[in-house]
């Protein structure tokens, strides 16, 4: 509980500064991603402010959503399977990781079937690593465009990117502005349906950085819940 508090506060405070150096006067929303994390653990977490969670698998929001109370926004952030679409359609508020049609076809079906919007970001693939999933940069408008035709109760907020892992996180910087002047420019097109408010980037490793390079979103866990432990 003590360093959950530290942690967090050091991470809040951490994002402030952030925020006070960039140049896009931008507000900044934390998602602590609890994956790994127990709910009494989260719960802990919600109790001292936290109000976004990020979870990666579907599994893990099945089995804590129950016990977690609360005030609290569920986003999925992890690459998500079409069949596993109907476990969460009813519970997360945003999924980060819309990166391909058939996803978004899935995704729609079962808004619909909740009688519900579910806000989107689109993964894009900004870093050459092949384990990061995304949409290539050159397929990001013509899927935006796509997806806001043809299923209207996806709602597309904004962006979603990972920068490769460096020690020194001034590396992860291009990245993010690669981020950013593509976010700048499917903004500009104003299509209709979209809604460009979210950019979703920076983890513990770089997300001042991410801050400073405009981003809206930040998922952060380690620095607020210590190392994972997979068991
Ligand atoms: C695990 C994860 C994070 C958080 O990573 P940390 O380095 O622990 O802050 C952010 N985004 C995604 C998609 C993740 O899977």
């Amino acid at each position: 509980m003590m360093d959950l508090k530290e942690n967090l506060s050091s991470v809040l405070s951490r994002i402030k500064e952030a925020q006070n150096k960039s140049r896009f006067n931008q507000k900044v929303e934390l998602i602590a991603v609890t994956k790994t994390v127990e709910s009494d653990i989260i719960n802990q977490a919600l109790s001292l402010g936290v109000r976004n969670i990020g979870e990666n698998k579907v599994q893990e929001v099945q089995r804590k959503y129950p016990d977690i109370k609360g005030d609290v926004i569920w986003h999925l952030i992890g690459t998500l399977q079409t069949n596993k679409v109907k476990y969460i359609a009813d519970k997360v508020d945003m999924i980060h990781s819309l990166d391909r049609i058939e996803l978004a076809k899935e995704i729609n079906r079962h808004a619909i079937k909740n009688n519900r919007i579910i806000k989107c970001l689109i993964q894009v693939k900004i870093s050459e690593e092949d384990t990061k999933h995304g949409v290539e940069i050159d397929n990001v408008i013509p899927i935006v465009r796509e997806i806001s035709e043809i299923y209207p109760n996806i709602k597309i907020c904004g962006l979603m990117g990972m920068a490769p892992y460096f020690e020194d996180k001034e590396n992860a910087r291009s990245y993010f502005i690669k981020l950013r002047s593509l976010f700048d420019e499917v903004k500009d097109l104003n299509i209709p349906g979209v809604e460009m408010k979210h950019i979703s980037m920076g983890m513990s490793g770089d997300y001042e950085v991410a801050i400073e390079e405009g981003a809206t979103m930040v998922r952060v866990g380690t620095a607020i819940f210590g190392e994972r432990v997979y068991l």
